[in-house]
């Protein structure tokens, strides 16, 4: 509290981001789901070659470039792709251009009732009221539920945070055809991991309400970068550039338009990266199984992991941070029996695996 903040800062509820170790401490970090592989080469060749003098100048404010290749890449209209720092940003930039803040209707935002924690954060900073809906057995989410519920606008994540599991096109149409009104944001972080890969990319054209968020953090290597982006009809990225302009006309600079550009193009080493974080993910799943744990099929870079009888989840991830190993542990009711462990690489994952075992023959022992 201070006396010299607002009402508003004073009762804000900030966002908790997973812990980063400082500088030079040795660990294995499972607990934000960053990428393990580094970012393309092509990345690093525009670093190379970047001529300094030209930070002189303010970036291009709609990050042309960038846009441009992600069109290239998903098939769509530079029209119909906006640009932000991180998908953070955009997704504020979302909850402020397309959800209402009308006292005389007071309808809320649908979000699952466990998500991206970012959401009721945004919720409550722009007074926008929240409704969330409850998932059904297993972590599932059901697109009924999204029906006939008076609302101003949903939010899902897809593959959802941190339950890692998808829910496909059909639903996702069946939400868009039920709220002809209202803008569903598709926020898809993970989409990239998702076997076989599909995206709501694919429904812009026929749905207007559409909005589909991704990143550049997760599957590209480029959480330290700060680039996101937003891809719907070119109503609603005429919206964004509307909230974007009153706010920060410059949200990604030059360098990270040009690396992310470049990233995104180099389509090769993109898939090369996905199947093996894939290829991973599977081994960490099948091995944790046969240990005696209950997690869902993941579509994510992430897995969502009920410890077997006899083994917490908190103490579990107690004792991994003892060992010098990162996962993630929500303490919310209806989560707090699970651990979110983001996928790393092979030897990584093996290390993890060989720490998990320890802790369960010693569970088992005592
Ligand atoms: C990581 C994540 C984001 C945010 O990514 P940025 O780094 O801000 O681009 C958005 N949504 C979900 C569900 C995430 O997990």
């Amino acid at each position: 509290m201070s006396k010299y903040w607002n009402k508003k800062i004073n009762e804000a509820e900030p966002y908790v981001a997973g812990e980063q170790p400082k500088p030079g401490q040795k660990v294995i970090k499972l607990n934000t789901n960053e990428n393990p592989f580094p970012p393309s080469p092509m990345a690093r060749a525009v670093l190379r070659s970047f001529d300094i003098s030209e930070l002189r100048l303010y970036p291009d404010t709609n990050a042309t470039e960038f846009i441009e290749a992600v069109a290239e890449v998903e098939g769509v209209k530079p029209t119909q792709v906006f640009a932000g720092n991180g998908s953070d940003e955009i997704l504020a930039l979302c909850f402020q251009t397309f959800f209402e803040k009308d006292s005389n209707t007071d309808l809320p935002v649908l979000t699952p009732e466990f998500s991206y924690s970012f959401y009721p954060v945004f919720e409550s900073f722009y007074d926008i009221r929240s409704k969330k809906i409850p998932l059904r057995e297993g972590l599932r989410l059901e697109a009924e539920d999204y029906v006939g519920v008076p609302n101003c606008g949903i939010a899902i994540a897809n593959p959802n945070a941190p339950t890692s599991r998808t829910i496909g096109l059909e639903d996702i149409e069946k939400i868009l055809k039920g709220n002809p009104d209202s803008v569903v944001i598709i926020d898809e972080a993970y989409i990239e991991f998702a076997k076989p890969y599909f995206t709501a990319v694919s429904l812009i054209n026929d749905y207007p309400n559409l909005c589909v968020v991704r990143t550049c953090s997760k599957s590209y290597s480029l959480a330290g970068l700060r680039v996101g982006y937003a891809i719907a009809s070119e109503e609603l990225i005429e919206g964004l550039k509307r909230a974007r302009d009153s706010f920060n006309s410059y949200p990604t600079d030059r360098l990270a338009q040009r690396i992310a550009a470049a990233s995104v193009l180099d389509v090769n080493y993109h898939k090369k990266c996905l199947e093996e974080i894939i290829a991973t993910r599977d081994y960490t799943s099948e091995e944790l199984r046969k240990l005696g744990f209950d997690l869902p099929d993941s579509s994510a870079n992430f897995i969502f992991a009920k410890p077997c009888e006899g083994l917490d989840a908190e103490t579990l991830y107690k004792n991994l941070r003892a060992k010098g190993i990162l996962v993630r542990y929500f303490k919310t009711a209806g989560i707090n029996d699970r651990l979110r462990i983001s996928i790393g690489t092979r030897e990584e994952m093996e290390a993890f695996i060989a720490a998990v075992s320890e802790e369960v023959t010693n569970a088992k022992n005592s």
